[in-house]
């Protein structure tokens, strides 16, 4: 399932190409019936809080959540648009551009002072713009409220948005917190410690595309072997203390960690 920074990665492909552009809308399969209400309208703004996509057209948004299956596709034209092949949900299209969305879980159309009020039933989302800061403090006072474990916690997209199975291994090891302390004992400088890193490290997701989460590996494209800290690294050693990464699962979702790195 794609994490928040491939969300917001989508959000931004749609304000660079269709922004203030008439936007033909159809659903070529034919289950999106409301693709016609919006069709023809300008985009006025395209956004993203955690795993959910908004476009904001002139009299209503749509809202997208793409689940495990859901896909995008961008491509470019000139004379005709490709033909639409498989289960095309929504096509989005302006004079040069096609988009195709398939399998996606959600693909609605919502009254614009609805996207406020499904915003608000969310966590705080590290890659939203924050000028006052409110997030990490709301993050903390939503994870200590709690006592089932902060692995758990940190994919409840209510407590944090965007956080996927790989930015919760990652951020976890990072801080040396063992995932299955209870929200409620984990101490308030470790949850600012994850909030501040995952407001530097989510960034370099959308920018890259990959979930970079490696000190030494921020940069460039490292291979697939190399990107990780614990996350599919079971029974191989731990890259700080040579113990093996654990596997387990939490809530049907495959965890990993080091037993002795976060014990
Ligand atoms: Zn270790």
């Amino acid at each position: 399932m794609p994490e928040g920074h491939s969300v917001h990665r989508t959000a931004k492909q749609f304000q660079k190409l269709f922004l203030h552009e008439p936007t033909k809308i159809s659903s070529p399969q034919g289950r999106f019936t409301d693709a016609g209400l919006v069709s023809g309208q300008q985009l006025t703004k395209s956004e993203a809080w955690g795993k959910q996509l908004v476009l904001h057209f002139e009299t209503a948004a749509i809202r997208i959540h793409l689940g495990i299956y859901g896909k995008w596709k961008f491509s470019t034209f000139e004379d005709t648009p490709p033909e639409p092949y498989g289960q095309v949900r929504a096509r989005f299209q302006n004079q040069s551009h096609v988009v195709d969305l398939r399998g996606p879980t959600a693909c609605e159309v919502i009254e614009l002072d609805q996207v406020p009020v499904l915003f608000d039933r969310l966590g705080p989302d590290p890659l939203r713009p924050d000028p006052k800061q409110l997030g990490r403090e709301s993050f903390i006072e939503r994870v200590q409220k709690r006592k089932v474990p902060i692995g758990q916690l940190l994919m409840d997209q209510s407590v944090l948005a965007g956080v996927g199975n790989v930015y919760r291994a990652e951020l976890l090891f990072r801080a040396n917190l063992s995932p299955f302390t209870p929200g409620n004992q984990v101490p308030s400088d470790d949850l600012e410690a994850i909030w501040d890193d995952a407001v530097a490290l989510m960034p370099l997701g959308v920018r890259t595309g990959l979930m970079l989460t490696r000190d030494g590996y921020l940069k460039g494209r490292p291979k697939k072997d190399d990107r990780y800290n614990v996350y599919k690294r079971e029974g191989l050693p731990c890259r700080s203390c040579n113990q093996n990464v654990a596997i387990g699962l939490m809530q049907a979702r495959k965890l990993y960690w080091c037993p002795k790195c976060q014990a």
